[in-house]
């Protein structure tokens, strides 16, 4: 079976941690390789963005194709939408001279607007996973608005999608209520975890590994620094901490997120808490095992996750974890086992329980154990396997007599609204 994996606006190669390259980038590779390592052929489709080959080998049964779409340079996801239809007629004439393709599975809403035009062209199957939804991004209220226009199309793309993948129940409900999703094409598979490089190290060597003192509490941030992760609250709750000897660890962020950096060392300095706050700049996914392992705790104070890998990835290598209790965390992270679950955005929930654990060497011991168990439902090839049933379904659903589906969508309108909404 061949899957045509579409990523326009971020290729799954890119380095990790910079503004835009995250737990989406992560999910897409990770989920070819265990469907290339199951038998599927599997092309990811993404945009042409430097001098890069146009198609590249990534492992057996799995490639890279780069396809023009505007300049081939980095370009703000808001800009590549305007070049969406070039990247569609560049995917369909891929498909088209070669031996085509079973279904199309797409991520994000950009690429879900391509999926759904080339569904209906190329008569294929639609899966779509949205990993963030504008409408919710928006009722998180965080500060920064996202286009109605994006919302329509998420909202088209929902109803004319074959299937559709949440990482999370809640994630479901919210299509349901929000987007008028059909329940019944919806299926709810978490994201999955490399549990064989995210492991418990010993504390001790990851440490000395990265310059870091055994006698001093640990805490640590890791993802893409924006204003959604809600990091300002988290360097207020390490000022309000009872101890004052705590270091925090920020890894992630590239040039393109120095104006939040900035804001945000400017905001330590204003705290008297800049001497315990080290950003370390973004690390390679590979080196991460290191920075979970050497910390007392994880903290995710996000305003919205979809899922949330950051947190499966410290709980599988034996770190408690203190989150907001927002989307996909809330099916992750066990409250009062594996973390806490803070219900209010604002620091000092963060600061009584992160209190709590650093003053417990023997309850974060526990949730440490507790969280590694835990995490043995996100691996990859159980994973991989979910997902297939869900490539199995929409087959069925396509090929079911009288199915609608590929569905009717006059595709020359679309393209003026993206470009519109551009
Ligand atoms: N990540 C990384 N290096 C960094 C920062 C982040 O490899 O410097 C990875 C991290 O390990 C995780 C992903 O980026 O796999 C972030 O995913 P998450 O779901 O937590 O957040 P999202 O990016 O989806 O908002």
């Amino acid at each position: 079976m061949r899957i045509a994996m579409v990523s326009a606006h971020t290729s799954p190669l890119a380095p990790l941690g910079g503004r835009e390259t995250g737990g989406m980038n992560v999910y897409v590779l990770e989920l070819s390789r265990e469907l290339a390592r199951l038998g599927y052929e599997v092309d990811i489709f993404t945009r042409l963005d430097g001098d890069l080959p146009p198609v590249e080998p990534v492992a057996p049964g799995l490639r890279l194709v780069r396809l023009p779409a505007g300049p081939p340079a980095p370009l703000e996801k808001e800009e590549i939408a305007r070049h969406l239809p070039e990247f569609v007629r560049g995917l369909r004439a891929f498909a088209c001279s070669g031996p085509g393709y079973d279904l199309i599975h797409s991520h994000y809403w950009q690429s879900g607007w391509a999926g759904t035009i080339l569904a209906r062209q190329l008569r294929l199957p639609h899966v779509v996973m949205f990993h963030t939804l504008g409408e919710v991004k928006n009722r998180a209220r965080f500060g920064e608005a996202e286009p109605t226009l994006r919302i329509r199309h998420e909202r088209t793309i929902a109803r004319r999608a074959t299937a559709i993948v949440t990482a999370s129940d809640h994630e479901r409900q919210l299509l349901e209520r929000y987007y008028g999703a059909d329940p019944a094409r919806m299926h709810t598979v978490p994201c999955g975890i490399d549990l064989d490089l995210f492991r418990p190290l010993p504390r001790a060597e990851a440490r000395a590994s990265l310059g870091l003192p055994l006698d001093r509490p640990v805490l640590l941030w890791v993802g893409r620094l924006e204003k959604l992760k809600g990091l300002e609250i988290l360097l207020d709750a390490v000022a309000g901490l009872e101890r004052d000897d705590a270091l925090l660890l920020i890894v992630g962020g590239d040039d393109r997120a120095a104006p939040l950096r900035a804001e945000l060392e400017a905001q330590a300095r204003a705290l008297g808490i800049a001497g315990r706050v080290r950003f370390t700049g973004a690390v390679d996914h590979a080196a991460l095992p290191r920075y979970y392992s050497a910390a007392d705790v994880c903290v995710v104070p996000s305003f919205y996750e979809s899922f949330g890998l950051v947190a499966v990835e410290a709980m599988a290598c034996g770190t408690p974890v203190v989150a907001s209790r927002v989307g996909g965390l809330v099916s992750t992270v066990i409250d009062g086992v594996t973390g806490y679950l803070i219900p209010w955005r604002c620091p000092e929930p963060f600061a009584e329980k992160l209190d709590v654990l650093l003053a417990n060497p023997e309850l974060r011991a526990n949730f440490g154990r507790a969280a590694r168990a835990s995490v043995e439902r996100f691996r990859w090839s159980t994973v991989g396997l979910r997902i297939a049933d869900v490539y199995d379904a929409a087959r069925a659903r396509c090929a079911a007599p009288g199915s609608s589906a590929p569905p009717a969508i006059a595709p020359e309108a679309w393209e003026a609204a993206v470009i519109a909404s551009s």
